[in-house]
């Protein structure tokens, strides 16, 4: 039986150094949901000595976000990681729910979509105030596989052209780099650290988390070994450089000034009324 702490942690070790992904002198914030991923993000980056500290977005879903906010309060007060949190009602005037039920009133998209691009909009603009170097997400190796072979079957490949445990490539003033420590880890093996660790978690995912799609992938990427979910996207990143060519500049959104590749960025496209 393979051990699995140690091969976690050689994972996440070779990730960092091959993809130079962070430094001791970078000032790095964890994107704390209180799930598996990110939580054992922020607890590898603070026993190794990284310069961390934690951000949490409230989406106001009741108890499922209060018992998210609880828990990842407490983790970061057991390990001493200084943590902000953003209540997306206070700051936004709405819970998610609210505000993706205006969007899909009039467009048909995904919960996932709208939140997702919410999210990330937020934590560029939040970790630019807080004047960090790198944001780090607890995207693992089954999240990455998955999201690529949607945008495959979909042609929508472009989609996945920054996709890498490091968004280097893509630089902007405006721009906080994003980097995914967890990259080549599986789901699985993640799930056992966290156990064998005893790490609090919220065990439960998103309850607005339904995309029948990704299921239906996922169910397939099950039937599949570490090392093809490896090569999948190593295969992809021969290509990826070509993809990135014709990706276009980095503009401004016309709405809120944040960076895009089209006029307006898309949260302001999803929340135009
Ligand atoms: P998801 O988009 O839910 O698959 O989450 C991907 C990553 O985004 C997680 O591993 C976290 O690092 C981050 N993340 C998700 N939800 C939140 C949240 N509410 N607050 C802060 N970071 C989050
Ligand atoms: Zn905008």
């Amino acid at each position: 039986m393979v051990n699995i702490i140690p091969k976690v942690e050689k994972q996440v070790k070779n990730t960092i150094k091959k993809y130079k992904i962070a430094s001791k002198k970078d000032k790095i914030l964890v994107a704390l949901s209180g799930g598996k991923d990110s939580t054992l993000t922020a607890y590898l980056l603070k026993k190794w000595g990284y310069n961390i500290q934690g951000f949490h977005i409230n989406l106001g879903l009741g108890k499922y976000s209060e018992d998210c906010e609880g828990v990842i309060k407490n983790f970061c007060k057991e390990n001493k990681i200084k943590l902000y949190t953003y209540d997306i009602k206070k700051e936004m005037g709405s819970r998610m729910c609210y505000i993706r039920s205006g969007v899909q009133a009039r467009e048909k998209v995904k919960n996932c979509l709208v939140c997702g691009v919410i999210k990330k909009s937020i934590m560029n603009k939040e970790s630019r105030k807080l004047k960090v170097d790198k944001i780090a997400t607890g995207h693992n190796l089954d999240d990455e596989v998955q999201t690529f072979l949607i945008n495959m079957f979909k042609a929508s490949l472009k989609l996945s052209a920054n996709t890498g445990p490091i968004t280097k490539n893509i630089s902007d003033k405006k721009l906080v780099p994003r980097i995914k420590p967890l990259f080549f880890v599986l789901e699985n093996d993640i799930r056992k650290y966290v156990k064998l660790k005893k790490l609090k978690i919220i065990p439960q995912p998103c309850p607005c988390g339904i995309d029948s799609y990704r299921i239906q992938v996922r169910i397939f990427l099950n039937t599949i070994s570490e090392k093809e979910k490896i090569n999948l996207i190593k295969n992809f990143e021969n290509v990826q450089c070509k993809i990135k060519k014709d990706l276009g500049k980095i503009k401004y959104c016309e709405n809120c000034g944040e960076p895009s590749r089209n006029k307006l960025c898309k949260k302001c496209s999803l929340l135009k009324n």
